[in-house]
């Protein structure tokens, strides 16, 4: 994300944007969206970023939705040609926007959701009353191997729902944890999720593709959107980085631009694109 292109070059008391911006959840139907545009070429890839407020509405915008694998057409690309915002429309300070993405990460990743200190702790035999339907809809609720599917699904819900209690009540204690805590429940997340929609279709033996009304066919959703998690808001891989780097203190991933400017980087990556 740090090697954002898309532009802001300040015009008095405006902000004209131009570039692009790609699965962005809900824009058609938004009003504002929040854009990251570099400001400062010349300041390191994560410095020169400045967060900004773009009403959706303005001329120079151009929204194209995107059809998903579910019908859905949820995510969008946004085109900005020009787009004229007003200088109050940055949050935070200009050139700092990578504080303020941190920050809405956190939210994203766990921070945000409902106050978990206020809810009441799950109960390990609360079972999703879906998998035992399923498994008798499909004639398999004495099956052992159904049965064996159910508890694996059912102690990973419930391990997930204490884990996201837990680094919730966390990141919002005054105790200031580091900030790579929020990706153990992403990564519980977009671990877990593609593992309970499969095991979801054996215990239903492929009778979730095909369904009549609504049996099945939250099992079928569920399956195509079982890898969200896994990428949005940072894949898995982005998250075990998070954690070994900011909470393990493991070394920093290898970098070849680390502290350079960023438009240097620009010319040698396209020198370099040009000898290969
Ligand atoms: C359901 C959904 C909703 C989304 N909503 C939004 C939204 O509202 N707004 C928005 O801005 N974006 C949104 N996104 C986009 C999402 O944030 C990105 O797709 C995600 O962060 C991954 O970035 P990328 O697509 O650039 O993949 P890349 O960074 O190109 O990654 C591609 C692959 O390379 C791996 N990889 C990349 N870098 C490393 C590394 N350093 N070490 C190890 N592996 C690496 C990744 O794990 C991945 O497997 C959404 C995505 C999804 C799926």
């Amino acid at each position: 994300m740090a090697g954002i292109t898309t532009r802001a070059v300040r015009d008095g008391d405006e902000w004209l944007i131009t570039g692009s911006k790609i699965w962005t959840s809900g824009a058609s139907y938004a009003d504002y969206g929040m854009c990251l545009a570099r400001t400062n070429w010349d300041a390191p890839k994560h410095r020169g970023l400045t967060w900004f407020a773009v009403p959706l509405r303005a001329v120079g915008v151009t929204i194209q939705p995107i059809r998903e694998i579910t019908g859905d057409a949820e995510f969008c690309q946004e085109f900005l040609d020009e787009v004229r915002v007003s200088a109050d429309e940055v949050i935070g300070e200009v050139d700092q926007g990578w504080t303020v993405a941190q920050t809405m990460l956190l939210v994203e990743r766990g921070a945000g959701r409902d106050d978990p200190l206020n809810m009441p702790p799950a109960q390990a035999a609360e079972i999703d009353p879906f998998l035992l339907e399923l498994a008798q809809a499909a004639g398999r609720a004495g099956d052992p191997v159904a049965r064996q599917a159910i508890a694996r699904i059912h102690t990973a819900d419930w391990a997930r729902g204490e884990l996201g209690r837990r680094i919730t009540g966390l990141l919002r204690s005054s105790d200031k944890p580091a900030a790579g805590i929020a990706s153990y429940w992403k990564l519980a997340a977009g671990v877990h999720d593609p593992l309970r929609a499969r095991l979801v279709m054996e215990i239903g033996q492929g009778m979730p593709l095909v369904w009549r009304g609504d049996d099945g066919r939250r099992a079928a959703l569920d399956y195509l959107n079982s890898r969200v998690w896994s990428i949005a808001g940072g894949s898995n891989e982005m998250q075990r980085n998070a954690i070994s780097e900011r909470v393990l203190g493991l070394p920093r991933e290898p970098s070849f631009d680390r502290g350079k400017p960023f438009s240097e980087v620009l010319h040698n990556a396209r020198r370099w694109l040009e000898n290969t």
